[in-house]
């Protein structure tokens, strides 16, 4: 292969290099982003079982409250019933008794169902606290390792650009403008290996006429996507 061709790939090399270093850099912030909110996601779900464990307790003081309202009814009753003389007064005094009692037991069985809720969600809440608590955790020393990893890709950006320019210098001026431009481009790599008969950037078929040049050794480009073309000659090595 000529000279301009070893020298062309050896810096498209570099900046392959330098483009997936970029590219992987330009990842980071996303990946830290996603990090950041799996770690809310589990805090929600910890506020949410407190919640529900809040108000099943609340439920609770309310079965409690309505327990010592039927009780003092009950006392209230009693204190009556000393009083009357009459026994069909005294009778519907009872009669009022029993219902109360009857009421307290319908609110302590709710109760006891209310204390089974809230055992069943105190251990919901507990396990979301060490879901949470271990989650932040490592989600804290993920997001140090990819601190360290943008550290470490921006050394390494800055150690292969620092070889380029030697390598730049030894390409002829046109023919590096017309580089820069193509790798700017984004888009493959400026320099296309001849595929059998088709372009290595845009496959698509390419003339005798541009083949046989290339196969000279002399720069041409691809009719279509306007990459430059090489033949590599160097098979069986
Ligand atoms: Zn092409």
């Amino acid at each position: 292969m000529r000279k301009w061709i070893l020298d062309m790939l050896a810096l498209q090399e570099l900046d392959m290099r330098i483009r997936n270093l970029k590219l992987r850099l330009s990842m980071l912030p996303v990946e830290k982003e996603k990090l950041s909110s799996e770690n809310v996601r589990e805090q929600e779900a910890m506020k949410e079982a407190k919640t529900k464990m809040q108000k099943t307790e609340l439920e609770i003081k309310q079965l409690e409250a309505a327990i010592q309202k039927e009780n003092s009814e009950i006392l209230r009753f009693q204190g009556q019933s000393i009083m009357v003389k009459k026994n069909e007064e005294y009778k519907a005094l009872m009669s009022e008794i029993e219902k109360c009692k009857s009421k307290i037991g319908d609110v302590e069985s709710k109760q006891i169902e209310a204390w089974d809720q809230l055992e069943k969600e105190k251990s919901i809440f507990k396990e979301c606290e060490k879901n949470f608590n271990e989650r932040s955790k490592s989600v804290q020393s993920e997001l140090k390792e990819l601190d360290q990893l943008g550290t470490d890709l921006k050394e390494e950006i800055a150690k292969v650009k620092s070889g380029r320019s030697a390598l730049e210098m030894k390409i002829d001026p046109e023919m590096l403008s017309d580089y820069t431009r193509l790798l700017n481009g984004k888009r493959g790599t400026p320099l296309v290996k001849v595929n059998q008969e088709n372009c290595g950037n845009c496959h698509l078929k390419l003339t005798p006429q541009t083949i046989n040049t290339a196969k000279k050794g002399v720069m041409i480009r691809c009719d279509n996507c306007s990459h430059m073309l090489y033949v590599d000659d160097t098979k069986g090595e």
